[in-house]
């Protein structure tokens, strides 16, 4: 058991929508919070990582900084998203090794698992096979985040470890139609056909592939439970063990938005994986458990969407 209390806990990539919810957590926690602006620290630059690690001395870390990015993003800019995060993580880990960080938290993502691999995806499942080409780039430097945690802990007793969070949502996420994942993209079609009165909704593709949702609020309180509870090799998944079908999910959002029209399928518009489902058994066995629903969860979104629609990217 680890006692965050009286600790120095530097949130990394704490502007991001995680490191945020992270920071939101931590409020609950009698700790001190670290941050550090990019203007001051590029994580990418060892040196200022090594400098900034010692004279703040943080107790534990968080690393919630990442470059990302939807599939459009990851296939034009494939070396930003492979040297960024093999960068930001050997950086933030060699140097929370070196000023004898007690604990720290890696996060990774469901993009890790071999693309054509058994639902759910249990942690053993990683390294099985070929990854989903498009995002490769992220993937093996996330991998090679769980790794590094793992090396360290073998080489030199530190007691860094890794979590592996489904699909996310919530304040802050990225609602521009182009970027967007299918929750904020969805809100924000459902309020904008809302708005005009329009006669339908329009989903991309069939609507038939099945994915997880969990809010941030709630991956942020698993981490905290992590970072309190576990301590070992493997990476933990942190889902919710439940996924539903796209179509069900715009009904959801319509009515949660108070859009009453029709929900209409493209299928011209790419389907992706036909489902995205972690275990997250070990998890759950732990004790945890997620504390919105689907429901609440997008109407509490939906209603940090419309008090941020001026300034939400
Ligand atoms: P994925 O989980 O990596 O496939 O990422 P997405 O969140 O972008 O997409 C999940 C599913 O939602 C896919 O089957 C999409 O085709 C579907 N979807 C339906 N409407 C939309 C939309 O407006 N935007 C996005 N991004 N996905 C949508």
């Amino acid at each position: 058991k680890y006692d965050l209390a009286g600790k120095r806990v530097w949130v990394a990539g704490h502007r991001g929508m995680v490191g945020s919810a992270i920071i939101r957590r931590l409020e609950c926690e009698d700790c001190e919070v670290l941050t550090v602006g990019r203007d001051r620290v590029d994580l990418r630059d060892q040196a200022g990582v090594r400098g900034w690690m010692a004279e703040q001395k943080p107790d534990a870390v968080f690393l919630a900084a990442a470059t990302v990015g939807g599939i459009l993003a990851n296939d034009s800019y494939p070396a930003d998203f492979i040297y960024d995060n093999l960068m930001i993580e050997a950086n933030v880990i060699e140097a929370a090794y070196r000023e004898e960080v007690e604990k720290l938290l890696f996060l990774g993502s469901s993009c890790i698992y071999p693309k054509l691999v058994p639902q759910p995806m249990s942690e053993d499942a990683l390294l099985t096979g070929p990854l989903e080409p498009t995002n490769q780039w992220y993937a093996v430097a996330k991998i090679a985040g769980i790794k590094l945690c793992q090396a360290y802990r073998r080489q030199h007793g530190a007691d860094f470890i890794s979590a592996m969070p489904t699909n996310l949502y919530g304040p802050g996420d990225n609602f521009d139609l182009e970027k967007s994942h299918v929750i904020p993209a969805l809100l924000r079609k459902a309020h904008e056909a809302k708005r005009t009165h329009a006669s339908t909704l329009t989903v991309w593709g069939t609507g038939s592939p099945r994915r997880e949702f969990l809010h941030v609020d709630d991956a942020a309180d698993a981490m905290v439970h992590l970072m309190k509870t576990y301590s070992g090799d493997e990476h933990t998944n942190v889902g919710t063990g439940n996924d539903i079908p796209i179509l069900e999910l715009a009904e959801l959002v319509s009515d949660v938005v108070g859009f009453q029209g029709r929900v209409v399928t493209d299928p011209s518009k790419p389907d992706g994986t036909p489902r995205k489902l972690m275990d997250a058994s070990k998890l759950l066995a732990t004790g945890w458990r997620p504390k919105y629903t689907l429901r609440e969860g997008l109407e509490q979104t939906y209603a940090w969407f419309c008090e941020n629609i001026e300034t939400a990217r």
